[in-house]
């Protein structure tokens, strides 16, 4: 038996995405066939679609990672799930391996990543690891629960880069890049009681973040970066608020960005890089040292922290929704051009059902 599923796959770089039938097999032991009710659309896909970036999976590939949808059928094991709505992590560890052992399955060697090393959600139904679903329930009434389908990635991953920082009550959190990731990281440092400064070159991503957990903003367009680490130093110095308590979340995946968090570092302070960019930037390695500071990258979010970053969306303390707009899945090449020139100011969320 077989799953028909109508999905919209990258079959050359550069070109549009093609809506075509494909065949996806039952689910095995250890999978579940989930039915997409909603996929975000991320930086990320475009990249692939562009090419500019190289998914693992052979072409053709149903992109998307940001998925949220109801469970079919799935594995004996996993038989408690079928009927249920559920979150897709966008990075599904194998939970076995030596880093999945040792708390670090979002480091997994064998994961797989919908939309990169397996077949994604911009399709009506997908087949997965059915072990690292996150299940849905207690959803309060109102929300509309396809924004949560941006949980599987921009708010996961924003949650797991304040773990690793070993964020606070009391700490500083500067947030470079205000939209997508940084806005939720923005909003979760803040609900964790920290003084919050986003800085980014958008002005309307700017004053988004200052409703939404920014304490502070700075419009760092065409500023020196010295300049710039003045007016945040000043900050901190008014809220009485040192370097040891300062945690630095570069979240812009620019160079330019990555230039201006690590010219913000200061004595034991702490820097997680959570934007990618492919290029390269000029820095002294060396002012770690002198510094005795830490910088980290950090790469998606293990599945057993997505519950607390369900609950901090139930409890009102992050919102997801004035960040995500939904289109019909047929749209997706016009949202992915609308991407592509920069048009877009919120979290695309596409249904498949229309
Ligand atoms: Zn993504
Ligand atoms: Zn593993």
């Amino acid at each position: 038996m077989t799953t028909t599923a109508r999905a919209y796959l990258l079959k050359e770089f550069g070109k549009p995405l093609v809506a075509e039938d494909l065949e996806l097999p039952d689910p095995d032991s250890h999978e579940a066939l989930i039915e997409v009710e909603a996929c975000g659309m991320c930086h990320t896909d475009l990249g692939y679609a562009q090419g500019s970036v190289k998914p693992n999976h052979a072409l053709p590939l149903a992109l998307g990672h940001e998925v949220m949808g109801r469970v079919v059928s799935a594995g004996d094991a996993f038989k408690s799930l079928v009927g249920k709505q559920v979150v897709v992590p966008a990075v599904l560890p194998c939970l076995d391996c030596e880093l999945c052992r040792a708390g670090r399955s979002n480091a997994c060697t064998a994961q797989k990543m919908p939309g990169n090393d397996i077949h994604g959600g911009f399709a009506t139904h997908m087949v997965v690891p059915a072990a690292p679903l996150v299940a849905l329930e207690n959803v309060p009434a109102g929300l509309d629960v396809r924004a949560l389908s941006v949980v599987a990635d921009a708010v996961s991953t924003a949650y797991q880069a304040i773990l690793r920082a070993r964020l606070k009550a009391g700490d500083i959190a500067y947030v470079i890049g205000a939209g997508g990731v940084g806005g939720f990281t923005a909003q979760i440092a803040h609900a964790m009681g920290a003084k919050v400064v986003t800085l980014d070159i958008s002005e309307e991503r700017l004053q988004m973040s200052a409703e939404f957990g920014a304490d502070a903003i700075i419009n760092v367009a065409g500023q020196q970066e010295r300049d710039v680490r003045k007016q945040a130093s000043s900050l901190a110095k008014g809220w009485g608020i040192g370097s040891l308590n300062t945690k630095i979340f570069e979240c812009s995946g620019t160079a330019a960005g990555q230039m201006q968090a690590y010219t913000l570092l200061g004595r034991a302070s702490t820097l997680v890089f959570v934007g990618y960019t492919f290029e390269k930037v000029n820095v002294r390695l060396s002012n770690l040292m002198a510094f005795d500071a830490t910088a980290m990258g950090t790469w998606g979010c293990p599945p057993e922290a997505y519950p607390p970053v369900l609950a901090l969306i139930f409890k009102g303390q992050v919102a997801v929704e004035p960040f995500v707009d939904y289109a019909p899945m047929s749209t997706l090449n016009e949202q992915l051009e609308a991407m592509a020139a920069h048009k877009l100011t919120k979290r695309m969320v596409l249904d498949p059902r229309n």
